[in-house]
């Protein structure tokens, strides 16, 4: 249902077994006999969301080993992986085990939400969804789970399965805070975190302090974006205090301004805390690094939510795990897709073809509604040679985006 982004699926391929004694739920993905809405929700409600955990991985290792990875490597030590948090349920009735209760003038709200970690490159459109982890009741913990605890757990999970220095984790100023950075230190992974003048008065106290005695280095450069000239200005210091402390976390700290020459308005503005050594020539890589989750943001929610993968919509709740498990199917969908994207040249040139996400998924749930296909690779076929895609054409360019 979610590889195929179609409700209906199922109903459709019932009747297509009726009518034609086979069908496509069982050719293109191996079920035996095909269950009614209600019967699979009953299935997998029991079904503790970290079962279905591995497939993040095995994909993830199948894909660095194959050489599919290969733009996703090399900035900022090796990988770079952005948390995102989501929330994507929030009710004032339905709830279950795993929601997450809030109350608010006497009344109770229930909500869902995770952390989605995702490998991202500058440059590249497509992201690699890894495990994600939810915000959830934990045992023998008093207080209310909350995003940052969801991404402790999932550090302490999953950092040893990353060579020692080669993850550098990106995200909001959430994050910035110095228990969870001394984590990511002590897991050996590396980290760029917004870190906003708000939320962190000590150390921007002594970025002013500094700046008097010219203990903050500045330098501007000019830059084509591919339609204009910009200037960027980095200001960056070292070993700041993360929080007014007795034993506070020394962090670097750089910021950028970005205007348009021309112009002079401001493009953009954001700074970072991080422990990544700064050097004035490393300067623009750090920031093209660090703005990658800005990008992730927008592109991977947006397309998660609101382009066929309906992340916010209410697939079913159930009793016990149905709210979570879902959602790591919707996950896993979305990470096989962005696998056929990455490694399957016909699938690229259809998608390439059919321009938009929704066409693709129109023409399949059209096509597997009304003919029986005996495999993913016939069906793959039928619409390669119906849109006359000429398998001796050269390859349409990847697209990439315009700017990282
Ligand atoms: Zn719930």
């Amino acid at each position: 249902m979610f590889f195929v982004q179609s409700p209906s699926f199922l109903a459709h391929q019932r009747d297509m077994q009726r009518h034609q004694g086979q069908n496509n739920a069982q050719s293109l993905f191996g079920l035996d006999q095909v269950p009614s809405d209600p019967q699979i929700r009953n299935l997998l409600d029991p079904i503790a969301p970290e079962h279905l955990a591995s497939p993040f991985w095995r994909v993830f290792e199948h894909l660095r080993d194959g050489d599919y990875l290969k733009a996703y490597q090399g900035h900022l030590g090796l990988w770079l992986c952005a948390l995102d948090g989501t929330q994507y349920f929030s009710s004032q009735k339905m709830h279950c085990a795993q929601c997450t209760t809030r109350v608010v003038n006497e009344r109770t709200y229930y909500s869902h939400s995770l952390v989605a970690p995702l490998i991202v490159a500058p440059g590249e459109p497509r992201v690699i969804a890894l495990e994600p982890e939810f915000v959830r009741p934990q045992d023998g913990w008093e207080k209310q789970d909350c995003e940052l605890r969801a991404a402790e757990r999932w550090l302490q999970r999953n950092a040893s399965r990353f060579p020692p220095g080669s993850l550098t984790l990106l995200g909001d100023d959430l994050y910035s805070h110095q228990p969870f950075c001394e984590l990511v230190i002590a897991q050996h992974c590396h980290f760029v975190f917004t870190c906003k003048p708000d939320s962190h008065p000590a150390l921007y106290q002594e970025i002013d302090l500094l700046t008097k005695v010219g203990g903050v280095a500045g330098v501007s450069e000019r830059r084509w974006n591919g339609q204009r000239h910009e200037v960027w200005t980095y200001r960056y210091a070292m070993r700041l205090p993360l929080r007014a402390d007795t034993q506070p976390l020394y962090v670097n700290w750089c910021e950028v301004t970005i205007t348009d020459e021309a112009t002079g308005e401001l493009i953009y503005r954001n700074a970072w805390a991080t422990d990544h050594a700064l050097t004035e020539s490393g300067l623009h890589a750090f920031v093209v690094a660090a703005r990658t989750r800005w990008k992730s943001e927008n592109e991977n929610n947006n397309v998660l939510k609101n382009y066929g993968y309906h992340l916010e919509h209410n697939f079913g709740h159930g009793q016990h795990y149905l709210a979570l498990v879902l959602v790591m199917l919707n996950l896993l969908a979305f990470l096989f897709h962005t696998v056929l994207d990455l490694c399957d040249e016909q699938y690229r040139r259809v998608r390439a073809e059919l321009a938009t996400r929704q066409t693709f998924f129109h023409d399949v749930q059209a096509l597997t509604r009304y003919l029986y296909f005996d495999s993913w690779q016939v069906l793959l076929n039928f619409m390669f040679t119906r849109l006359e895609l000429d398998t001796d054409s050269p390859s349409p360019p990847r697209r990439r985006s315009k700017r990282p």
